[in-house]
């Protein structure tokens, strides 16, 4: 059983720190970390940086690395800490105490919940909407039958194939659209269960950079597990670059963003998954089909201003496969994205990056004109 690890690879910040790595497997810290993959020439330019105030924060089951300049970096930084378990504490399926839990425990019933809870659920819904129910967090069931269940860590995985009865059986009890939700009551239909693994760490990106904002700070790169977002520039006024993973050699990456007050989250078919029989199975599920999203993507990256929208879309595009992701794109300029398709055979850029990107390895890509 091999163990996936996700990371949007940083270049240059993470220089002094560990990338952070999404594990669900029982995994020390160090296992989780993966080397950055820097070129010479970018460690020269960073060794040119002073020193950020940086903190290596465990939740949401993946390492998160912090960092930040200005005089206010510590205080904030410990903010954002207290911040990001609050948010686990509300949104962890494995928590008995947390809002996820009590409304799934209690599906047909109305339960009250906490504002943030609320909102992310609501932006769930919408952006379910949005890409016609390819995002849709009431497919937990099927998460875990599959053995892929978030906030699990303490277990070893159990992944496995479901019979097919299974698998039937729990795609009748899948549907966002029967999400009930009035104010902060949140009501399930009986059998229905969610989990917010598709976004959490995007909500609490948001959170974060809303924290860093009020303490005044202008220059910071945070990395939740893979999703990563830029606050501003970095001190020498050069935009932050960010590693998009190579989805077939994990150890590489295909390219790098430079962006500034901008989310880069990746959604990868390598992040956690199992083979069996020679075939890959991987977390995130076709809520059509009950099995791992196979329509053509194994990574898909978005770029904007708010980590909640790309971590929801990342999710989303990867399951809605090549072309009606293209299509997407194509309709939602506010978005960049980067697409990797099948054994790497194409990656799709939008046209909006292409003066923004530099890709390894002379790898060409096709743009999608908006
Ligand atoms: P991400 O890594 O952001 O793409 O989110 C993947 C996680 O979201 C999985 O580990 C599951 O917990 C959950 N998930 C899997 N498939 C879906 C889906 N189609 N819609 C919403 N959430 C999903
Ligand atoms: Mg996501």
């Amino acid at each position: 059983m091999k163990k996936g690890i996700a990371l949007a690879v940083v270049l240059g910040m993470l220089l002094c720190g560990c990338s952070a790595g999404q594990n669900n497997d029982k995994t020390s810290k160090a296992d989780v970390s993966v080397q950055s993959q820097v070129s010479e020439e970018s460690k020269k330019e960073e060794s040119k940086l002073p020193e950020p105030e940086s903190r290596d924060v465990f939740a949401m089951d993946t390492y998160m690395v912090l960092k930040a300049y200005g005089t206010n970096a510590k205080k904030a930084l410990e903010q954002a800490e207290t911040e990001i378990q609050r948010l686990e504490s509300l949104f962890s399926v494995k928590l008995r105490d947390s809002d996820i839990s009590k409304i799934n425990a209690t599906s047909g019933n109305p339960v009250t919940v906490n504002v943030s809870t609320r909102t992310a659920i609501a932006k769930a819904i919408e952006i379910g909407d949005m890409t016609d129910g390819a995002l849709d967090i009431t497919v937990y069931p099927l998460v875990r039958e599959w053995g892929f269940t978030t906030g699990d860590s303490d277990n070893e995985p159990s992944y496995k194939i479901p019979e097919q009865w299974l698998i039937d059986w729990h795609l009748g009890n899948v549907g966002y659209d029967r999400i009930i939700l009035n104010g902060n009551i949140v009501t399930l239909p009986t059998q229905f269960e969610i989990d917010l693994g598709s976004v959490a760490k995007g909500y609490a990106t948001d959170a974060v950079v809303q924290i860093l904002d009020e303490n005044g700070i202008d220059s910071a790169l945070i990395n939740l597990g893979g999703n990563v977002y830029a606050l501003g520039r970095k001190p020498d006024n050069s935009k932050w670059k960010v590693g998009i993973q190579n989805p077939l050699d994990t150890d590489k990456v295909i390219c790098s963003v430079s962006v500034e007050n901008q989310a880069v989250i990746t959604s990868g078919n390598y992040e956690r998954f199992f083979e069996a029989d020679g075939k890959k199975y991987w977390h995130i599920i076709d809520p059509k089909t009950g099995y791992p999203a196979d329509n053509g993507i194994i990574s898909a990256t978005v770029i904007g201003s708010s980590g909640l929208d790309c971590d929801a879309l990342s999710t989303a595009l990867f399951v809605m496969g090549t072309e009606k992701a293209i299509d997407f794109c194509k309709k939602h300029k506010e978005i960049d994205a980067v697409l990797v398709t099948k054994d790497m055979e194409k990656i799709y850029v939008t046209d909006g990056l292409t003066k923004n990107i530099t890709m390894e390895d002379d790898l060409k890509y096709e743009v999608i004109k908006r």
